[in-house]
């Protein structure tokens, strides 16, 4: 388990007094959660539910769910997965021990999920009970040209709410549960992902608070919650300040909104964004770096709008760009209260929180620091 010690300790001491954002990890597992402590993360900005569901059992329940013909297939699907994920998320919230942890809705692609060896649609076949062949046919009408614009975040929730129904209990009673062993208050934050109109916002956070007083009076107890949102879409900047009307929290996904706001697709640009900046074209990637004239200047219009609306909402960036040295001094200057970056960043986003702080006026020294972990 890696740990800082000696003169980098000291050093991150130092930043810790001058910087005023705060700095939390993307984590999925309790490898990462537990090195993103140790690092010295406040917290998880980011965990993505999708990443818990790509191995064994937890694969095959995936792939029953989104391969059943109707909602009673997809719910006997869930139940499998619902110990599973009450599980991973109590490890979690005992791992980061009262800090803020940020749990998002699934967000996949659906095709990442579907088999597709020969066995594996054999024995997807052999738990649906039904032909191969109407496994493949299945497939090929879930079949997206672009899927990363297509069928996932929340539109998956509104065609599927039985999978926000199944997160929001798993993560709620898992709150409940950890909390109950170790003491620690935890107030799970849910996050919405890929939001762009907020009536995808209400309808969700409807499904999510129904589930939370089913499970308080099955537990009787209250339990306390957020539910925020990713703004990850340009239409989502622009009407930022009626989303936040909803929203408990924003969380900006640079990686997606780069993706938009350019009509760059983020899993190609590596073919020509290099030469773009070898011809002078551009300066600096903009899905490693913020692009402060474009994706930058909607990120300081939403942060304004959702203000205005909710002046305490709590805003952050869970992008690539969260663990970015020159990134993290743009948002900085834009008035984020956090960022969050995968656990080896961590680190490095402390000091350049601490610098840009400095460099802003902005240090917290002699005013009284809050607790770190
Ligand atoms: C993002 O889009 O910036 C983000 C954090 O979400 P993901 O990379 O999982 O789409
Ligand atoms: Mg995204």
């Amino acid at each position: 388990r890696p740990s800082l010690t000696g003169d980098f300790a000291t050093l991150m001491e130092f930043a810790d007094r001058a910087r005023r954002m705060r700095v939390r990890a993307n984590a999925d597992t309790p490898i990462e959660a537990r090195s993103a402590r140790s690092f010295g993360a406040e917290g998880i900005g980011l965990c993505r539910t999708e990443h818990m569901f790509f191995e064994g059992d937890r694969v095959r329940a995936m792939r029953e769910m989104i391969l059943s013909s109707d909602e009673a297939g997809r719910r006997t699907a869930l139940e499998k997965l619902l110990p599973i994920q009450r599980s991973d998320f109590i490890e979690l919230f005992e791992i980061m021990a009262g800090l803020p942890v940020t749990i998002r809705l699934l967000d996949p692609p659906l095709h990442e999920f579907l088999p597709k060896s020969d066995a594996e649609i054999t024995e997807t076949a052999a738990m649906l009970g039904v032909d191969e062949a109407v496994v493949k046919h299945r497939i090929a009408a879930l079949e997206e040209f672009n899927p990363m614009l297509g069928h996932r975040g929340c539109r998956l929730a509104i065609s599927y709410p039985e999978i926000v129904e199944t997160q929001a209990r798993a993560i709620l009673e898992a709150a409940v549960e950890a909390g109950e062993k170790t003491g620690d208050a935890v107030v799970p934050e849910i996050m919405v992902p890929l939001i762009s109109l907020r009536k995808e916002l209400d309808f969700v956070k409807e499904r999510v608070d129904r589930v939370a007083e089913l499970v308080m009076a099955e537990r009787g107890c209250s339990i306390n919650y957020l539910v925020g949102t990713m703004i990850e879409l340009p239409r989502a900047i622009v009407r930022a300040d009626t989303i936040a009307e909803v929203a408990e929290f924003f969380s900006f996904g640079t990686n997606d909104l780069t993706q938009t706001v350019y009509g760059i697709s983020r899993d190609d640009a590596g073919n020509f964004l290099s030469t773009y900046v070898r011809q002078g074209i551009i300066e600096r990637d903009p899905f490693q770096t913020v692009d402060v004239e474009g994706v930058g200047e909607l990120i300081g219009l939403a942060v304004e709008k959702a203000r205005r609306t909710r002046p305490d909402i709590s805003l952050g960036v869970c992008g690539e760009q969260g663990g970015d040295p020159a990134s993290i001094a743009f948002f900085e200057q834009t008035g984020l209260d956090y960022v969050s970056c995968s656990p080896f960043r961590v680190p490095i986003a402390r000091l350049a929180a601490a610098q840009s702080a400095i460099r802003a006026g902005r240090s917290l020294r002699g005013r009284g620091r809050r607790q770190e972990p």
